[in-house]
C-alpha cells in the first residue's frame, strides 16, 4: 500500500475517535513526507532537533511540526521559532529553557509532560510524583510562555496486551487527575498523546487523543546519517 493509502486508512479508523493523527516522519526522505502532505496530511513528528530543523526549512510552511524525541537543553533554541508541540518535556530545567527561548522569539509553545509508564528503565520520563512536584514548584507558576496541554507516554516495548492497556490506562487515570487538580478551568489542557503503529488501537481504548504513527504509514525508516543522542 502507498503512504496515501495508509494515511486513508487510519483517517477512516480514527475518524469516529478522539484522537488525531500524528505521521512519524523520522528518517524518512522529504518526498515521503511530501507524499503524505499532498495526501492532505498536515501534522508531522520527529525525533531528532537537526532533522527537524533540516525538513522545516525545506518543506512546505504550512505543516505543523511536533517533536516527539528527548529533547536536550542546549537545542531548544533551534527549534523554539517554529515547533508547534513538544511531546517530550521531562523535567523543570527543560521546561525553563523552553520558555526562556519562547520568550525570545515572542512565542507560547505548547508542550506535554512526558511520563514514565514503560516497565523498563530506557525510557525518559517523569515519575508520576516528579510530574506532580513540577506542576506545583513555585517556578513553573513564573512560565508565562509556555503551555502544558496535557501528558504524553512510550509504553514497554513487546508487552503483552493487557500490561500494555494498562499502562496506557495508568497515564490516563494520572491526566484526568491533574486536570482536577491543576488544570480545572483551563481547555487547552485537553491531550493525551499516547500510541503507536503496534499499540494505537489500545491506547484509544484507553483515551489518547493523538497517537504518534510512524512505520506502518511510511514502512522503513530510510535516513541513516542523523545520530541519536
Ligand atoms: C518512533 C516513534 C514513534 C512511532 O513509532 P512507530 O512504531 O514507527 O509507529 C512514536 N513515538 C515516539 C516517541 C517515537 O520515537
Amino acid at each position: 500500500m502507498s503512504i496515501a493509502d495508509n494515511l486513508l486508512k487510519y483517517k477512516s479508523e480514527l475518524d469516529n475517535t478522539e484522537a488525531e493523527l500524528i505521521a512519524v516522519s523520522k528518517y524518512q526522505e522529504p518526498d515521503a513526507i511530501m507524499e503524505a502532505y499532498n495526501a492532505g496530511q498536515r501534522v508531522f513528528g520527529e525525533n531528532i532537533v537537526q532533522e527537524l530543523v533540516d525538513k522545516q526549512a525545506l518543506l512546505p510552511q504550512d505543516i505543523e511540526w511536533h517533536l516527539i524525541g528527548h529533547l536536550q537543553t542546549n537545542k531548544v533554541k533551534y527549534i523554539a521559532p517554529f515547533i508547534k508541540l513538544i511531546h517530550s518535556v521531562d523535567s523543570l530545567k527543560l521546561l525553563i529553557e523552553i520558555n526562556k527561548q519562547a520568550l525570545k522569539n515572542k512565542r507560547v509553545i505548547d508542550c506535554l509532560l512526558q511520563i514514565y509508564i514503560a516497565d523498563e528503565d530506557t525510557k525518559f520520563g517523569l515519575g508520576f510524583d516528579e510530574a506532580i512536584e513540577l506542576l506545583r514548584s513555585e517556578e513553573f507558576a513564573t512560565l508565562k510562555n509556555v503551555r502544558i496541554v496535557g501528558l504524553m507516554g512510550i509504553a514497554s516495548n513487546n508487552a503483552p496486551e493487557k500490561q500494555t492497556l494498562d499502562e496506557f490506562t495508568e497515564l490516563k487515570v494520572l491526566f484526568d487527575g491533574i486536570k482536577v487538580s491543576f488544570f480545572r478551568k483551563d481547555d487547552y489542557f485537553k491531550e493525551v498523546s499516547m500510541g503507536m503503529s503496534g499499540d494505537y488501537k489500545l491506547a484509544i481504548e484507553a483515551g489518547s487523543t493523538m497517537v504518534r504513527v510512524g512505520s506502518s504509514i511510511f514502512g522503513k525508516r530510510k535516513i541513516k546519517h542523523y545520530k541519536t543522542e
